[in-house]
């Protein structure tokens, strides 16, 4: 009997590709003739060298990274490198320009502050909720980095385009939208991701940093909070989370090998999401929250008419085996993530079954 399994449009963690869940259950005994685990073997051993270079080689291709790059994986989340960022690039007077787009833009705003660092938040969505991305922003000539949130996974807002800094170059969270769309990365100077939106289980944050930021790094930092601790290392100076590096690779390699890279990522993406808004356009039932040309094509957030018809809404949903579609705690309503994982059978039956859930209710 094969296992049930709902169709998942859980915010993070979230779903992954099935396959990539199989491949770790067929070598979770005895990973490629080891007679360990994955999770058993040393972090120094030839069989986890091979996944963690392999990960990185990955990275490198799929985001058409320069020799400039350097790719690393660390713990404590995107949330750590709200703090690392400025801790690292922000000294000896330098600035940053920040662009404030939702809850996690605040908090990587709340923490440059809380170090004491000049930071100016040049544009900011808040008058509105952040339904849109700010356009025209004047940005600082002189900042050393300009701060962007590229998806923003609460308040279901993308960047379409990214924005123009001139010779500035932009540091992005995208945490929930990474390897969903290909971009040009060389505008980028630092660009993090918390795996468990976009990229695996949580434990591991991806960190891809170019080579002239990483001189602005200040001597008098804890070891483990310098970037070059980890970037000089392989990721390895402590023990990395191996289990999480582990099945982060085996989605990079579903990503190149089944889906065939980040194009065919992102016309498939763009289907699904399409699926989603195209029913708020024709419906008076449901009403997409953000701005139209704002709109994320991973974080798919919606009102009902009312909030006790969005609880039957989720509760009918979860008792027809589809889970996760609670809008965040802080702001209520409904959201349907749909990353790479979330397949496009899985958002035509969430579609069918809001169609017939309109009929009924409406
Ligand atoms: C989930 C999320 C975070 C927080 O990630 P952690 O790994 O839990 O610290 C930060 N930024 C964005 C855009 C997110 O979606």
């Amino acid at each position: 009997m094969s296992p049930k399994r709902i169709h998942n449009f859980n915010a993070g963690p979230a779903a992954l590709p099935q396959s990539v869940l199989e491949e770790i259950q067929s070598e979770f005994l005895d990973f490629k003739g080891s007679g360990m685990s994955i999770t058993e073997v040393s972090h120094r051993s030839k069989w986890f060298e091979e996944v963690i270079n392999d990960a990185v080689a990955r990275v490198k291709r799929l985001l058409k990274l320069d020799d400039r790059y350097k790719v690393a994986f660390l713990q404590g989340g995107a949330s750590m490198q709200f703090a690392m960022i400025p801790m690292n690039f922000l000294n000896d007077g330098r600035t940053a320009d920040y662009v404030n787009t939702g809850t996690w833009s605040t908090k990587a705003i709340k923490e440059a502050k809380l170090l004491g660092k000049s930071i100016k938040v040049v544009a900011s969505s808040e008058d509105r909720n952040f339904a849109y991305i700010p356009k025209n922003i004047s940005f600082s000539k002189d900042a050393t980095y300009v701060h962007i949130t590229s998806n923003n996974t609460i308040k279901g807002t993308q960047w379409a385009q990214f924005p123009d800094t001139g010779n500035v170059p932009l540091v992005a969270d995208m945490s929930s939208d990474i390897f969903s769309r290909p971009f040009d990365a060389s505008r980028f100077g630092l660009i993090y991701a918390g795996a468990q939106k976009n990229m695996g289980p949580a434990g591991v944050c991806l960190v891809v940093v170019r080579d002239d930021l990483l001189k602005l790094e200040p001597g008098n930092l804890p070891t483990m909070l310098k970037y070059t601790t980890h970037t000089e290392q392989n990721s390895m100076y402590n023990t990395p989370p191996c289990f999480s590096i582990y099945t982060a690779q085996l989605v990079l390699k579903w990503l190149e090998e089944t889906v065939g890279g980040l194009e065919k990522m992102a016309t498939i993406n763009q289907k699904k999401a399409a699926l989603l808004y195209n029913l708020f356009d024709q419906s008076d039932f449901y009403r997409g929250t953000a701005d139209k040309d704002s709109r994320s094509l991973m974080n798919v957030t919606f009102r009902l008419p009312s909030e006790e018809l969005e609880k039957k809404f989720i509760a009918e949903a979860s008792a027809n085996d589809m889970g996760g579609l609670k809008g965040h705690r802080s702001v209520g309503g409904c959201r349907a993530s749909i990353y790479n994982a979330t397949s496009e059978k899985s958002v035509a039956t969430l579609v069918d079954f809001m169609n017939a859930f309109a009929k009924k209710n409406g």
